[in-house]
């Protein structure tokens, strides 16, 4: 048990210090600032549940690893079921938590690569847009489809939107897929007040370069790769690249392209058999922003000496998966 972690659930108290284990047996915790004992998991959204609080984090540590939800269900002897609900309340509680740490307009997003895959899942085959910050290698956001059109990418852009610090240049590197450049153009726009009557024009932000990265195959083997400036200025572009890539070279999608390997390897196995449509992309969804969430807080990578979220300056310490269930969402 952590208390370090803990909140006092009691609302007229909250307090964050003098919380101390009240039962170890009974997984309780008491605050001494008002006398309150309350069960470890009150405040998560895993409160409730039958099973205890460290073998749910164990079970979550290994979901976000790609660990297949069928061996865990082998190893812990647990109901396929079980996993899958702690699986789905811990992505939603991921979702919002991103929601509410990354995608406040605080983050300098230098290069952003944004790219999607198409997978198999055991509902079927779907397609995962995604986007990161080169510079930090923040996950920004994902989202899933039936199908590869507009309505994929829409989402994506508007939370990386919702991330940027305005004002600060931005380089989108994207494949040939024609929706990214209408939806960016499109939603990095502002009114600009004109001091005249009527509705003041939309003018697209004035550092946004859009760079598109097309890969010529024949069949499997890739013959050629063409650089496009979709919009903004080629200099600029190259510049902003230089800066927010350890790796020099040209203009590419292979950080986010490395992103998604990954998450193509997990993925699939993560997402049990499901009846409704609905009911699958709810699960891919959670599972996307599970697995983003403890890639962003809680995994420290190699070049970054931190985690994605620290090198974006949004956090200063690594998150334990503890942590991470136990940050208190605001109600949107
Ligand atoms: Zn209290």
């Amino acid at each position: 048990m952590r208390p370090e972690l803990v909140v006092c659930p009691n609302s007229e108290c909250g307090a964050s210090e003098r919380i101390g284990v009240h039962s170890l047996k009974e997984r309780r915790y008491k605050c001494h600032s008002c006398g309150t004992t309350f069960a470890e998991t009150t405040g998560t959204p895993l409160f409730g549940l039958k099973h205890p609080l460290w073998l749910v984090l164990l079970i979550l540590a290994l979901l976000a690893q790609g660990c297949p939800v069928p061996a865990i269900v082998f190893a812990f002897g647990l109901d396929e079921r079980t996993v899958a609900e702690w699986q789905l309340k811990a992505g939603r509680h991921a979702r919002q938590v991103h929601h509410q740490v990354v995608c406040q307009g605080q983050v300098d997003l230098g290069q952003v690569q944004a790219d999607e895959l198409y997978t198999k899942t055991q509902a079927g085959p779907v397609w995962i847009a995604t986007a990161m910050s080169v510079f930090s290698r923040l996950w920004l956001w994902g989202a899933i489809s039936w199908e590869r059109d507009a309505a994929l990418v829409e989402p994506v852009i508007a939370q990386v939107r919702a991330a940027a610090q305005p004002g600060r240049p931005i380089l989108f590197a994207v494949d040939g897929f024609k929706a990214y450049v209408t939806c960016i153009v499109k939603v990095f726009r502002d009114r600009q007040p004109t001091g005249k009557r009527g509705r003041p024009p939309l003018l697209v932000w004035a550092d946004l370069h859009i760079v598109q990265v097309v890969k010529h195959r024949v069949g499997r083997r890739l013959v050629s790769i063409t650089r496009q400036l979709a919009h903004g200025s080629l200099e600029t572009a190259e510049a902003i690249m230089q800066a927010t890539q350890v790796e020099l070279g040209c203009i590419n999608t292979a950080y986010i392209e490395r992103l998604n390997a990954t998450l193509r390897t997990w993925m699939p196995a993560l997402v049990r058999r499901t009846r409704t449509p609905s009911g699958a992309r709810d699960r891919l969804e959670a599972a996307l922003f599970w697995t983003g969430c403890v890639y962003n807080f809680c995994h420290v990578h190699a070049t970054l000496a931190g985690t994605p979220a620290m090198a974006a300056a949004l956090t200063d310490h690594v998150w334990s998966i503890d942590e991470l269930i136990r940050y208190r969402r605001r109600r949107e």
